[in-house]
């Protein structure tokens, strides 16, 4: 099937019009009425109402429950690669504050469904663009998206990380390697004055936690004269920061021996002895416990675990985990001290969050204040039509 043959229609179950008027990009299977076999996933369809009317353009994906994504509501639209250009144009000039800031050179320039791209990620690491593809709809344009990035940013490299678990979803099998250029061996980017490593092969997302930028430098600002406890610390980027903001002493917990010696390649980077920060290869869980029974205490922890609860569903059981660590570090907070607690679920909305941890210090018999909500930094941006864009969020509570 060409891209230029005339678009399938689908039609909406009655009343289901009604989804439109909030203008969200997702089209679940429910909504719809029964649709032809022969449309290909990813393909663009026509979406109307039950009295024929026009709704959308989107892209079809038959074996998600999101069947479609909305490319535009707007009928006179042409869903081909000159709307991708412009929008891919829009999302560049939103972040032209911050590329211009010299605070990083590596953020993220598409953010799906909130930058009118449902299913895209292109994350920019200095002349490096690494393309997450999440969708059926990306899917299907994915040569042409990348012919684009080729023409208005001119990168050295674009290397694919298709292989993020939702993909499963769409019925699309992972996919990594490089689609532009040749392979680098070392990327070194820079973030507030420091420096870090970043594994665009086997890092974690597309190798680094763009995604957290302004809360490592808030961690930098709290914690001078601290005892700080980085838990899931990752490749040490709050860590480092804690070290770089004065703390007193730096404890981090990480899961991954091979995190924690990029971790060390990251310290020396900025002249911090990689001995100065207490390296625990361990499980957070078991390591709030000891660290209770020993009696040691902090004046800052950090909490940023991975993803407890990837969609919705799984909400129940990942309330548990972070329940859990959030009572087992009160527990470990002097009293006047913060907490920096995150959750990067998607399926788990802000305010079930903060009553997470509002339980945690209920049972952990602490007060706390929250002193801060955090969120993913700018380059994440949230469509107000898209509240599911906001993934990552935070609180620092003070224990009093
Ligand atoms: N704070 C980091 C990102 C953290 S990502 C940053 O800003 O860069 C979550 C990390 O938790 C991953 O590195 C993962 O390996 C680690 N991890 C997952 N489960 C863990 C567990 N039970 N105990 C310790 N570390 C864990």
């Amino acid at each position: 099937m060409s891209n230029m043959s005339e678009p399938a229609t689908i039609k909406l179950k009655p009343g289901k019009e009604k989804i439109f008027q909030r203008r969200h990009p997702w089209i679940y299977s429910g909504a719809l009425q029964s649709s032809s076999d022969a449309i290909q996933p990813g393909e663009t369809v026509r979406i109307i109402d039950h009295h024929g009317g026009f709704q959308a353009w989107a892209a079809f994906s038959p074996h998600s429950q999101i069947r479609a994504r909305v490319w535009s509501w707007d009928e006179s639209e042409v869903i081909a690669p000159d709307l991708f250009k412009e929008r891919i144009q829009n999302a560049l000039y939103l972040r032209q504050n911050l590329i211009e800031s010299g605070v990083t050179d590596a953020y993220r320039i598409i953010h799906g469904e909130s930058d009118g791209l449902p299913g895209l990620i292109v994350d920019s690491y200095k002349q490096v663009l690494i393309v997450q593809v999440l969708s059926a709809g990306i899917e299907f344009w994915r040569n042409e998206i990348a012919e684009i990035l080729v023409d208005l940013l001119g990168p050295e490299v674009i290397y694919e990380r298709s292989d993020a678990e939702v993909r499963k979803l769409e019925g699309l099998e992972p996919r990594t390697g490089l689609i532009y250029g040749v392979e680098p061996d070392e990327l070194l980017i820079h973030e507030n004055g420091a420096r870090f490593l970043v594994d665009i092969r086997e890092g974690h997302k597309t190798g680094f936690y763009l995604d957290q930028r302004v809360n490592r430098s808030i961690i930098r600002r709290l914690a001078a004269n601290r005892d700080v406890l980085d838990c899931f610390s990752y490749t040490g980027g709050f860590a480092v920061n804690a070290v770089l903001g004065n703390a007193s002493t730096v404890t981090a917990v990480e899961i991954s021996e091979s995190t924690i010696e990029i971790a060390w390649a990251n310290c020396r980077l900025n002249q911090i002895e990689p001995e100065s920060i207490t390296w625990a290869n361990q499980d957070v869980f078991q390591f709030l416990r000891t660290e209770r029974d020993r009696g040691n205490q902090y004046d800052l922890i950090i909490l940023d675990p991975p993803k407890f609860a990837p969609t919705a569903s799984h909400v129940k059981k990942a309330a548990r985990g972070y329940k859990d660590i959030n009572l087992q570090a009160l527990k470990l907070l002097r009293p006047g001290g913060l907490l920096a607690t995150f959750s990067c679920s998607g399926g788990l909305k802000p305010d079930l969050f903060q009553k997470i941890v509002a339980d945690a210090a209920l049972d952990a018999n602490a007060n706390g204040k929250i002193i801060q909500w955090l969120h993913q930094s700018e380059d994440h941006p949230v469509a107000l039509s898209f509240p599911e864009g906001e993934y990552l969020k935070g609180l620092i509570v003070q224990k009093v």
